[in-house]
């Protein structure tokens, strides 16, 4: 297996099952910026969840990007902000890495 195929996968949904506050979480844990770099709003941000049929609200939409020429795909989350409209693509596998790293602590 090539570099590059080590950063692609072939899908798994249960493996990429990542709710609404894990991905919050992971957003606070990496102090991801709020500020939209195309229009420098905060904190207006949309996490796309549930599925092309309207299911499962509480967990992430999957986005497959395929990679040209290969069977393969890379796979993530996206947020777009409320004011513009940009486009923020989040790479799933690290996501889920993250959550695995660091999970939530009881209460
Ligand atoms: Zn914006």
């Amino acid at each position: 297996m090539d570099e590059e195929d080590k950063l692609s996968v072939l899908y798994a949904s249960d493996k990429f099952k990542v709710s609404y506050g894990e991905f919050i979480r992971f957003l606070d844990g990496v102090k991801m910026s709020t500020t939209c770099p195309h229009c420098g709003t905060s904190d207006s941000w949309t996490v796309f969840t549930g599925s092309a049929i309207g299911k499962d609200q509480e967990f992430l939409t999957a986005y497959k990007m395929p990679i040209a020429g290969t069977t393969y795909y890379r796979l993530c989350f996206s947020m777009s902000c409320e004011n513009c409209g940009t486009f923020r693509s989040i790479y799933a596998n690290r996501v889920v890495e993250w959550v695995k790293e660091n999970p939530e602590l009881p209460q």
